[in-house]
């Protein structure tokens, strides 16, 4: 599976297209999805956003239009 080129936070907007952040993340994400779900939460997205502490938002892989709309599945 080839990784996304983008990673998108779901509140802010932040974005990461820089390969070997995204690569960091990726390879970090399933510990960060541990610990989420371990504090009893859901996880949203891979990782948490760089802004995490103001914006609580978690970066999505973008691959195109119409996979993550805002709010979720509206359709
Ligand atoms: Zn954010």
């Amino acid at each position: 599976m080839a990784p996304p080129k983008k990673l998108v936070c779901d509140r802010c907007g932040l974005e990461l297209t820089n390969k070997d952040d995204i690569e960091l993340a990726l390879e970090g994400a399933e510990a960060w999805q541990a610990a989420v779900w371990a504090r009893g939460d859901e996880p949203r997205g891979l990782f948490p956003c760089e802004n995490y502490k103001s914006c609580g938002g978690e970066m999505k892989p973008f691959r195109g239009k119409g996979i993550f709309r805002r709010g979720g599945n509206t359709n």
